[in-house]
């Protein structure tokens, strides 16, 4: 079986439960830690065994990290992890999930070996805004429900607003920019500054 390690919580006696991103569930298992283990870190990818046991969690064994080149540079591990964080507080007391979840990681990682990392991010969070329904649309602010010109801010999960009605130190960006990254899922149309705006916005939490 594989997944992703989407949390890992350290407990008594060097062990940890773990939280595993697989394609159809989050499967919560136990694992003794120590140091020999170390491939059990944080967003990682590995295929692994579970061990049924009577009394306690499944235990997690034979686990073989499947690794990623991108994995070797800190500036984009650090980045990948910090949206696998995430995505486990999105996910927090989920059990069944859509494969779309395993998959948007899965072509994640892999542009991850090339891509600015952050546009890799930003783009997996618009596809699950997309994937969830929650992608909204330009009719208005959502705080005054006045109509929106063409210039906006953007609150946490996107919300569109007047920059008045947030806050005017709020990045601002233009409207028909936000709404073709919405239509087509893709930021190619916008340049690394804008990505870095957007990318601080996810930052509030997906
Ligand atoms: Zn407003």
């Amino acid at each position: 079986m594989q997944g992703f390690i989407i949390s890992i919580t350290p407990q008594k006696n060097e062990s940890i439960i773990l939280q595993v991103l697989t394609p159809r569930k989050i499967k919560k298992l136990y694992r003794f830690y120590g140091a020999r283990h170390s491939i059990i870190q944080l967003g990682k990818k590995v295929d692994f065994e579970i061990e049924y046991q009577a009394s306690f969690l499944p235990k997690m064994r034979n686990i073989t990290p499947l690794n990623f080149s991108f994995e070797r540079d800190l500036e984009r591990l650090y980045i990948w992890q910090h949206f696998i964080q995430l995505l486990y507080k999105h996910c927090i007391d989920v059990e069944e999930v859509e494969e779309f979840y395993y998959k948007m990681l899965e072509f994640g990682a892999y542009k991850m070996e090339l891509q600015n990392p952050i546009r890799v991010v930003l783009e997996m969070y618009i596809s699950l805004l997309n994937f969830e329904g929650r992608l909204p649309d330009f009719k208005e602010c959502f705080l005054c429900s006045g109509d929106l010109g063409d210039e906006i801010t953007l609150a946490r999960a996107f919300l569109p607003a007047h920059s008045s009605c947030i806050d005017s130190a709020n990045p601002s960006f233009l409207r028909r920019d936000i709404a073709k990254l919405f239509t087509t899922l893709s930021s190619v149309h916008l340049d690394d500054c804008e990505v870095a705006k957007l990318y601080k916005i996810l930052e509030l939490g997906i």
